[in-house]
């Protein structure tokens, strides 16, 4: 399951993906922008991990 956010910090997408999870209850996870290092607060119910958006979406690509 994944879901694309923007950071709060820099503004820039980036794609969030929830692992495992399901049988806790959702609960505050962090979650760290590719970006810049900023880590916001999430509820989830598994672990967060974070990755840039590949693709034309941000034209992040250019910076490699
Ligand atoms: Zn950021």
């Amino acid at each position: 399951m994944a879901e694309i956010v923007k950071c709060k910090k820099c503004s820039e997408p980036f794609e969030v993906i929830e692992i495992g999870g399901g049988m806790t209850s959702p609960e505050p996870e962090p979650m760290t922008c590719p970006h810049c290092g900023h880590v916001t607060m999430k509820l989830a119910s598994g672990r967060l991990s974070t990755r840039l958006i590949s693709g034309d979406e941000t034209g992040a690509s250019a910076k490699k």
